[in-house]
C-alpha cells in the first residue's frame, strides 16, 4: 500500500502540473500521495480533482519554510484549513519575502558577472506561487552558468555564495501552533539534512513534540541509513510518527522519484488519527479523506 507524503508540483519548484503529478503517482503504483508545495495551497484543487478521477487518495499539504534557532527548517503541514487566517497570513509573508528578494539576487549575480535578468527567472517560474532560488537556479542553467540545479546552488545560491540573499521565514514553534489551530498536523521534513541537523537535536525534538509536533520524516534521500536508524529510534522514544517520502520535484531533483521512500500504513494511520484529533480540538470538521486501499 504505497504511501508517499512529500511531493512538489510546478506551483512551487517542481516541474509537473498538479494533475500530471497525480497521474504519475498513480502510474508509479502509489495509493496515497501528499502534495506539499512550498508555502502554498494553490495546487490542491487541481490535484484533488485528478486524484478523484484516478481513484487515488490525495493528502493536501504544505512544506512551510520556517526558522528555528537561526536555521532554516522545513515543516510539512498536512490537512490544515487552507483558509485559516493565521496560516494564510504567514504563508503570504513567506511568498512575499521570496518574491521581493529576487531583484537583489539578480543584482548580486550580475555584479558577479552573470548576465541574468529578472525576466529570465520569471520565465521559468510562470506557474509558481512565488519565484524562489530553485527558479533562479533553472535560469542559471538555461544561461549556461551551471550544469544543473545542484551546481547552481553550490556555485551561486547557497549561503556564502554571490547570489545568496536571506528572506522571511515563519517561526517554527509558532507555525506548529498555527497548523494545529487550523486543524492540521505537522511533520518535520528531512530533519537531519543540511543545516537543520545542527539545531534539531534530540532535546529540540522533545521540545517540539510538546509544542504539538506530530511526526518526523525519517526515510528521505537526504538521510543515510545510520541517520534513518537514529531518527527512527528517536521517533519511537518521543511518540512521534515516522514518515517516509520521496520529496519528488519532477525533473527538478534527480534521484527523488515518486515512491522512492514510503510511509507504512501503520504510521500513516496514526498520523491521520492525530489529524482528526487536531480538527476536533480546533472545533473544525476533519479533512481526513477515506483511503481507497484497492485499485
Ligand atoms: P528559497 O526558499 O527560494 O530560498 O529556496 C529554497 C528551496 O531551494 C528549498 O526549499 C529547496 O527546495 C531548494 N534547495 C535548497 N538548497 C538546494 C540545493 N543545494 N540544491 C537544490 N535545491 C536546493
Ligand atoms: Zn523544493
Ligand atoms: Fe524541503
Ligand atoms: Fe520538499
Amino acid at each position: 500500500m504505497p504511501i508517499d507524503l512529500h511531493t512538489h508540483s510546478r506551483r512551487s519548484d517542481g516541474t509537473d502540473a498538479p494533475a500530471a503529478l497525480i497521474g504519475k503517482a498513480r502510474a508509479a503504483g502509489l495509493l496515497v500521495v501528499a502534495l506539499t508545495d512550498h508555502d502554498t495551497t494553490q495546487g490542491w484543487e487541481e490535484a484533488a480533482q485528478a486524484a478523484d478521477q484516478l481513484g487515488i487518495t490525495l493528502i493536501p499539504g504544505i512544506e512551510v519554510s520556517t526558522r528555528y534557532q537561526g536555521r532554516g527548517v522545513h515543516l510539512l503541514a498536512y490537512l490544515p484549513d487552507p483558509d485559516d487566517p493565521a496560516l494564510t497570513a504567514e504563508l503570504a509573508l513567506v511568498l512575499a519575502g521570496r518574491n521581493s528578494r529576487l531583484p537583489a539576487v539578480v543584482e548580486r549575480l550580475r555584479a558577479a558577472g552573470v548576465g541574468i535578468t529578472v525576466s529570465d527567472v520569471e520565465r521559468v517560474s510562470g506557474h509558481a506561487a512565488a519565484t524562489g532560488r530553485p527558479h533562479v537556479a533553472d535560469a542559471l542553467v538555461a544561461l549556461g552558468a551551471a550544469h544543473d540545479r545542484d551546481e547552481a546552488f553550490a556555485k551561486w545560491l547557497s549561503p556564502g555564495r554571490p547570489g545568496y540573499v536571506d528572506r522571511y521565514a515563519a517561526d517554527l514553534v509558532d507555525m506548529i501552533g498555527i497548523v494545529r489551530n487550523a486543524g492540521g498536523v505537522s511533520v518535520l521534513a528531512h530533519p537531519w539534512s543540511r543545516s537543520s541537523r545542527r539545531v534539531l537535536t534530540a532535546q529540540a525534538l522533545a521540545d517540539l513534540r510538546r509544542a504539538g509536533l506530530a511526526g518526523i520524516e525519517v526515510d528521505h534521500n537526504d538521510h543515510p541509513a545510520d541517520v534513518r536508524a537514529q531518527l527512527r529510534g528517536l521517533a519511537a522514544d518521543l511518540d512521534l510518527v515516522a514518515t517516509g517520502s520521496s520529496d519528488y520535484h519532477g525533473i527538478g531533483k534527480v534521484g527523488f522519484d515518486l515512491g522512492c521512500n514510503t510511509t507504512t500504513p501503520e504510521q500513516f494511520d496514526i498520523l491521520m488519527s492525530r489529524a482528526r484529533r487536531a480538527s476536533a480540538d480546533a472545533g473544525l470538521v476533519d479533512r481526513v479523506p477515506a483511503v481507497t486501499w484497492t485499485r
